[in-house]
């Protein structure tokens, strides 16, 4: 005989931009998947920095909705066009 039980797994349901806390999913991907863990179409920064480095074994990770990402590229023109100047 075979003895049933209900085991509680988590999934990943949904995932948020770290700026603007928007979901970086939209409804009709989210109504197809039922866990998002390997939804991979959104904006991801991961930083690791290695020992001997002054953050020492420090490690960073930010999603970012579309939106927040675009704003995150003018900012960082911005910082590209104030390195240039000085150089
Ligand atoms: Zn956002």
């Amino acid at each position: 005989m075979k003895e049933k039980s209900v085991q509680v797994t988590q999934v990943v349901s949904d995932i948020t931009c770290d700026i603007c806390g928007q979901s970086v999913v939209n409804e009709s991907q989210k109504n197809n998947m039922t866990n998002l863990d390997s939804f991979a179409e959104y904006a991801r920064l991961v930083a690791e920095f290695g020992y001997g480095s002054s953050r020492d074994g420090e490690k960073f990770h930010f999603d970012f909705c579309e939106g927040c990402f675009d704003d995150l590229l003018v900012k960082i023109n911005e910082l590209k066009r104030l390195h240039n100047k000085g150089s």
